[in-house]
């Protein structure tokens, strides 16, 4: 239905503002409700001044005697205005302005006296339930909850003397179930003539309906929610028609002194005026969210929806069908993460506000109705209710949708190409075999595995001229470390770094210095600067007893101890860390990096700041289409999470690091940074639109001195600054274009881009070379991979003066030339490793038994498909497998396997 409310005038005709007519043969007719809603005049109280708004009366007294006001509590000019003002839009003789919508129903019950009965609904407000019941204890009163949906049931209670109130809401709240106000309004008169009836009419405001045409006696509302429409006051309105009635609620409120503030009047008129605009939008979307909810299948509860049971009653006693409405998800912890994860939908309490908001009455509320009656009551445990606001319609539905889809509760049919409901014993379904994987939660919390893995990263132009300001580009590689949180359940946390001498540690947790770290809260960000405090006391505390022969692993270990405890404080999880890389440690390709990442992934997992979108469950075989929008990959803020505690353990590991390893460990790909300090924008580019490339990463053993190198360059750049100034000026030409080849490459095809870069590799080595940061390992290794049948053209990576030369591999390579180079390569006592370059980022092992190939034959097509023959180590008991596989799969077995184990949520 859509508001009609324009054609509508109150039935009771005010003595203003409706203009006389101008002549007998042209009359006017008398003004809208929302015309009136906005002409705030009241002719007996003109202002002296002609002020366009009510002004505040701040005062508690007035001077003179015997004038109209002279206490507040007894009356006040501006709360005056509000009052007639209120009367006029509700057909009420009378109004009165009181603190809140409960003190409205505290001055109401007053009227009764011990021994009388109250026929109330049995789905009300919870507060409204919490006064009934203290009266019913303290006062005698009784009273009799009924379903007020139906008329006949309210019958049998109507006594003719005892029964002196009838309390109703129509709409309910949240149920919105209705009521016949009119037909209950008569039925009482007739039964008893002497019980009132009172509406509590909070659900649609005057504009939408007005009790007081129908039959009730008294009607209030909580002028907290739409009357005022901003969240911003407190107030309750009570209107009737009776003087009997108006003159006991009148000395109830200057005897309690519970009258609405001069102040609180004023905010009050001032959202009066604007109500039917804000209801008029309100509604008209709530029609929109109501009508989308039911066509997903959910059960809706709006008097808008065609087949809700009260719609024609509801049609001929009110205006509009209002801005609130309840659907049922058919799991409470469904409802709890739908509600979790709204974000333009605030979680709240109340309604009636121009911003919308959502809730779970049964947790919030109606928390005080007791369980057990909320359930006999028909309250169901997992409603949500929805109310709405007057924020954009597309952007509410937008919103609520992708909740739907975080929750699972909705899913995408690729047959018919949109979002349908997942059916809740699918959501029941597909959680407890989840909860079952996942492992039941013990004392600390941890709850399962979690099995990540990061990039190590090349230089691939523009190294040491960086230093000088040139732009370098890094990309990842596919040699990867590899980190695997299992729990321990023991109160102690071990870790195992297999690549640095195969250091082993374990400390009990209760023994770190827990002490010396400022507590972070959940969502706060770790400070720019390091915690020293705290490295002091990991030093002198866990890794005391580590000698100077264990730097590597000390700082390894310090990095991950200053994480943990940083981020896991609340939960401290017992459990062991397993890191292994088939990435060369120290090389220069950006393995501390790696580890950094894993770690802090882990750690960031454990701790429940990264958390992975949970994965609707197959709806059935053919429908769901999981790689939708790329929703299971590693969504952004968790990679930018996992990327900023990574730069702190790189901070830890090096005291300066510029930020580059760890975000092509996070983010994979390629990208460009420039040092800040140059004159020129610093900071890194992502380089996108590239097919990963395949490298030849030839480590020649040689340790490096980078401080040593860099230094030397700095040296000669003092000495011959013209000829080093022209060195830089190369290089910078020769990023700028490998930048250009990287990122248009698409457009100007994939072997112009491998012949370009082949040139400016050869390039970029010879000016190396002239800084003199080569060595003659390096030349060996250039000078074999460039002699024939090879023809390859190959560059020092890094700092230089050993670590690692990278060599360019075009496409056409042939696999007998390969072996040929490898082993040529490998006689000469260098390690040389195949990889690609560019690929992606950080990666974790899905965690859903759905993504595992151990379940492989149960995947459903649609789902992304996984690698074919799962490898014969993975049982059907996942976790145990991994960790033992983990520690005894040889290097070169190590990324097949892990590929293998099921699906890798990437950056
Ligand atoms: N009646 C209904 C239907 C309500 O929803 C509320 C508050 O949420 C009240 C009464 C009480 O109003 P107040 O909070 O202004 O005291």
């Amino acid at each position: 239905m859509s508001p009609t409310i324009d054609t509508k005038t109150p039935a009771v005709h005010h003595d203003l503002p409706t203009p006389d007519p101008e002549s007998p043969t042209r009359t006017r007719q008398p003004y809208k409700l929302s015309t009136l809603c906005v002409a705030v005049e009241n002719p007996s109280m003109k202002d002296q001044y002609g002020s366009s708004s009510v002004p505040i009366y701040q005062s508690a007294t007035f001077k003179g005697v015997g004038n109209e006001y002279d206490y507040s509590r007894s009356g006040n000019p501006t709360r005056s205005h509000l009052e007639h003002h209120i009367a006029k839009i509700s057909s009420a003789a009378r109004a009165f302005a009181v603190s809140s919508g409960m003190a409205a129903l505290d001055v109401i019950l007053r009227l009764l006296r011990p021994g009388d009965e109250i026929i109330a609904g049995d789905d009300l407000y919870g507060g409204t339930n919490r006064l009934l019941t203290f009266i019913r204890t303290h006062v005698g009163v009784t009273v009799h909850h009924v379903d007020t949906t139906d008329p006949n049931a309210v019958i049998p209670f109507i006594h003719p003397t005892k029964t002196a109130m009838v309390l109703l809401e129509s709409p309910t709240n949240p149920l919105l179930k209705i009521a016949d106000l009119a037909l209950i309004s008569k039925e009482v008169k007739e039964r008893a003539p002497n019980a009132i009836v009172v509406v509590d009419n909070t659900m649609m405001s005057p504009y939408l309906q007005r009790p007081l045409e129908h039959g009730a006696d008294i009607v209030y509302d909580s002028a907290t929610k739409y009357l005022s429409g901003h969240h911003d006051l407190m107030a309750g309105m009570i209107t009737c028609n009776r003087d009997d009635l108006a003159k006991q609620i009148a000395f109830t409120i200057n005897s309690v002194g519970n009258a609405l503030t001069p102040i609180d009047c004023f905010l009050l008129l001032r959202g009066v005026k604007t109500m039917a605009v804000r209801m008029d939008r309100q509604q008209a979307t709530s029609q929109l969210v109501a009508t989308y909810l039911h066509s997903l299948g959910f059960k809706v509860h709006y008097p808008g929806l065609p087949d809700h049971p009260g719609r024609e009653i509801h049609q001929r006693i009110s205006d509009g069908n209002g801005a609130v409405l309840s659907f049922e998800t058919g799991d409470k912890e469904l409802s709890e993460k739908i509600v979790g994860s709204t974000r333009l939908w605030g979680i709240s309490v109340s309604f009636g506000c121009v911003n919308s908001l959502i809730s779970m009455p049964c947790v919030m509320s109606h928390a005080s109705i007791d369980p057990a009656i909320r359930a006999a009551r028909g309250l169901p445990e997992d409603l949500i209710r929805l109310c709405v606001g007057i924020e954009d319609s597309s952007d509410l539905l937008d919103d609520l949708e992708h909740a739907l889809v975080d929750a699972g509760a909705i899913a995408l049919s690729a047959q018919q190409n949109k979002y349908v409901r997942v059916p809740p014993g699918h959501v029941a379904l597909n959680k407890a075999v989840e909860q079952l994987a996942i492992g039941s939660s013990n004392s600390r919390g941890v709850e399962h595995e979690w099995f990540v893995s990061a990039p190590g990263k090349v230089i691939l132009f523009g190294e040491h001229a960086v230093v000088h300001g040139v732009t370098a580009i890094a990309a990842s590689v596919d040699l990867r470390c590899y980190g695997l949180t299992t729990p321990r359940n023991d109160g102690k946390l071990s870790v195992h770094f297999n690549d640095i001498n195969d250091f082993q540690a374990e400390w009990d947790i209760e023994s770190l210095p827990w002490g010396a770290s400022a507590p972070l809260g959940h969502h706060e960000r770790h400070p720019e600067d390091l915690d020293q405090q705290l490295i002091e006391a990991i030093h002198a505390g866990p890794l005391r007893e580590l000698g100077p022969d264990k730097d590597q692993a000390r700082n390894a270990a310090l990095a991950f101890l200053y994480m943990y405890i940083k981020l896991t404080n609340a939960e401290r999880p017992s459990v062991h860390f397993d890191v292994r890389a088939t990435l060369p440690v120290g090389a220069g390709l950006g393995s501390s990096a790696s580890f950094s990442t894993c770690a802090a992934t882990a750690l960031l997992l454990l701790s429940h700041r990264v958390t992975l979108p949970s994965i609707p469950p197959p709806i059935s075989a053919e429908h769901l289409h999981l790689s939708h929008h790329g929703r299971h990959a590693i969504e952004k803020h968790n990679a930018e999470e996992a990327n900023r505690w990574a730069f702190i353990a790189e901070k830890i590991l090096h005291g300066n690091p510029s930020g580059v390893d760890n975000s092509v460990a996070v983010f994979g790909g390629a990208l460009t940074y420039n040092r800040p300090g140059f004159g020129k924008p610093s900071g890194m580019e992502s380089i996108q639109g590239f097919g990963s490339l395949r490298f030849l990463l030839t480590n020649s053993k040689v340790p490096r001195d980078t401080k040593k190198l860099v230094a030397g360059v700095g040296l000669m750049k003092q000495e011959q600054p013209e000829v080093v100034g022209s060195i830089l000026d190369s290089i910078e030409n020769i990023s700028a274009q490998a930048k250009r080849s990287l990122a248009d490459s698409t457009e100007f095809g994939r072997e112009n881009l491998l012949r370009d870069l082949s040139v400016m590799i050869s390039e970029n080595h010879k000016h190396l070379v002239s800084l003199g940061v080569s060595h003659p390992s390096l030349e060996i290794i250039r000078e074999k991979t460039a002699a024939p049948p090879y023809n390859l053209s190959t560059k020092l990576t890094g700092a230089g003066g050993g670590g690692c030369a990278v060599t360019l591999i075009p496409d056409d390579f042939s696999d007998t030339s390969m072996k040929d180079l490898l082993s040529e390569l490998t006689e000469c006592g260098f390690d040389p490793y195949l990889t690609s370059v560019g690929g992606s980022g950080l990666g974790i092992l899905s965690p859903y038994p759905e993504h595992r190939n151990a379940s492989a034959k149960d995947i459903h097509p649609g789902q992304v498909t996984p690698p074919e023959t799962p490898d014969e180590a993975i049982t059907s008991d996942p976790g145990d497998s991994i960790k033992t596989s983990f520690e005894t799969k040889s290097l070169l077995e190590l990324t097949g396997w892990a590929q293998n184990l099921g699906k890798w949520l990437y950056v």
